[in-house]
């Protein structure tokens, strides 16, 4: 006898009914259930039983109708599905169903017609697929996806009514977004906004001292090309339709979805400063004018306390001498006074001009310390430089201005000391000036205020030391100008040393 080989085996079993009953039940994750055509159920397999939790036992001969809702029964559904088929030569279905212990299942599938060789209907296959964990998961998802996209349009409602001026550019510069505060601030519509190019030069913005933005300076372009926002830049920009100079306050910083992923936008907010910046620019004039028309009483007062004086000396009249040396003290404060007005009203308008020049910085401040060591004889000024060749190119006059400001503060604020050093020193590209003093020294928590303006310690206040507060205002400033800085380091009943650098 021949042996059967294992394919010929395989081919007699395929043709075997007994194969369809094991490929049908192998299809674990659905329920395959024949109904005739009235819809009574005729065969139930493993997957059905799996799928709908009951045995063949318990539903051969029932309608089909007891896995539907009662809705569904309601609107004809069992049937209509089966009446789909025939039209269709199969119904797709869909729709909440019930197991044996009532709990409802999202159930997907099909019903197939039954027909023998002549045509006729007998009955149809049912195939059923658990699908609710799909479900719920979907449903999960349109919830969010509804979730998010009411937040969204929440945020453009916010957005479009806030005071502040909001722009949102792409990377190229072009504004692709403009709320309506930022259309009325700068008086553009939203048309004319985005076709603004902030390369183009009709649309250069200016600083608070009149010059351009350029490409290295203006916000948008800063975050665009170094990706790091800019905070509180002052910005001029001459409105077309009445050509006034509108001034904003600009914030700008970078857009992206996570801050893993590329950025693709910057966005930027600005808030209108022009009454704010109208009134300083009033106030600085009232102050350049007015302490402009006081110099010429305050030189001529200085002028004749001296005359005074030398007349008092030659009459030997000592009364006299001490009132007019009070007259000169005093004039000399206000003139001191009037200064630095002076001095904050250019600073704050943008004019405080440097005039370059190379000079030796110790020959510099060795001239300064000899002058005003000539009116103290409370302190003795100690002068050290390591750095030799002493050039620097700088406002020589800002800078002896600077040093001035510093040795005073330290004779004035360590009056129980009898020294102040002063060291100059060089690094690679810079040139450091140290005034260091032996005085009451600064707490921690007013360190880092002093150097605004009008600021004034509580120790210089308790003990009504002369001065106003501009004095290390106006020195941080001009050394910020000469692209330096100005620190301090103090410790309370030691001393403290100011500190400044500029390029070299
Ligand atoms: P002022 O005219 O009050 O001296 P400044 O702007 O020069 O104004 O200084 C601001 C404040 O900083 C001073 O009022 C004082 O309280 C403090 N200060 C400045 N220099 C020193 C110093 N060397 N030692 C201690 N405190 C100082």
């Amino acid at each position: 006898m021949k042996k059967r080989s294992p394919h010929n085996e395989l081919d007699a079993f395929i043709k075997n009914p007994e194969y369809y009953k094991q490929l049908v039940n192998s299809l674990e994750a659905y329920a395959v259930v024949t109904v005739s055509a009235d819809g009574t159920i005729k065969s139930w397999d493993a997957g059905a039983e799996r799928v709908l939790g009951y045995t063949a036992t318990e539903v051969l001969g029932k309608s089909h109708e007891m896995f539907f809702t009662k809705e569904d029964i309601q609107h004809d559904v069992p049937n209509r599905q089966l009446k789909n088929a025939l039209i269709d030569t199969k119904s797709l279905n869909e729709g909440w169903r019930l197991k044996k212990n009532g709990e409802r299942f999202w159930a997907t599938g099909f019903v197939f017609p039954l027909r023998n060789k002549k045509g006729k209907l007998m009955g149809f296959t049912k195939i059923i697929r658990d699908r609710t964990e799909r479900q719920t998961l979907e449903q999960h998802r349109y919830r969010l996806l509804d979730i998010e996209k009411a937040a969204h349009a929440e945020t453009n409602r916010v957005i479009a009514m806030l005071a502040e001026g909001v722009m949102v550019f792409d990377m190229g510069g072009k504004i692709q977004y403009t709320n309506s505060s930022a259309q009325k601030i700068l008086g553009l519509s939203e048309e004319a906004l985005t076709k603004i190019d902030p390369h183009d030069i009709h649309w250069q913005a200016i600083r608070e001292d009149g010059t351009p933005y350029t490409t290295e300076t203006h916000p948008v372009l800063i975050t665009i090309a170094t990706g790091k926002p800019v905070r509180n830049a002052v910005m001029g920009i001459e409105r077309p339709q009445d050509k006034a100079m509108v001034w904003i306050l600009v914030n700008s910083s970078l857009l992206s979805h996570s801050e893993k992923q590329e950025p693709y936008a910057v966005v930027v907010s600005f808030v209108d400063i022009t009454v704010r910046k109208n009134l300083e620019q009033q106030k600085d004039i009232f102050i350049g004018t007015a302490s402009h028309e006081l110099k010429t009483p305050l030189t001529s007062l200085t002028l004749f306390s001296e005359l005074l004086r030398a007349q008092a000396k030659k009459s030997g009249h000592k009364q006299l001498i001490d009132l007019s040396g009070m007259i000169h003290a005093q004039t000399d404060r206000l003139i001191h006074l009037m200064n630095d007005l002076l001095d904050v009203s250019r600073i704050q308008s943008g004019k405080l001009e440097l005039h370059y020049q190379k000079f030796d910085i110790n020959k510099a401040i060795s001239d300064i310390i000899s002058f005003l060591q000539q009116t103290t004889t409370s302190h003795t000024i100690i002068f050290k430089s390591t750095y030799k060749e002493g050039k620097v190119s700088a406002d020589k006059d800002r800078i002896g201005q600077v040093v001035t400001n510093l040795l005073t503060n330290a004779i004035k604020y360590s009056p129980k000391a009898d020294s102040v050093i002063v060291k100059v020193r060089s690094t690679k590209d810079r040139v450091c000036v140290d005034v260091q003093d032996f005085g009451e020294g600064i707490p921690k928590h007013e360190q880092t205020k002093i150097f605004e303006r009008f600021f004034r310690t509580e120790f210089a206040k308790q003990k009504n030391v002369a001065g106003f507060g501009l004095g290390l205002n106006i020195t941080s400033e001009i050394v910020k100008r000469h692209k330096g800085a100005l620190s301090v380091k103090s410790e309370p009943g030691k001393g403290s040393t100011f500190s400044f650098w500029i390029p070299l």
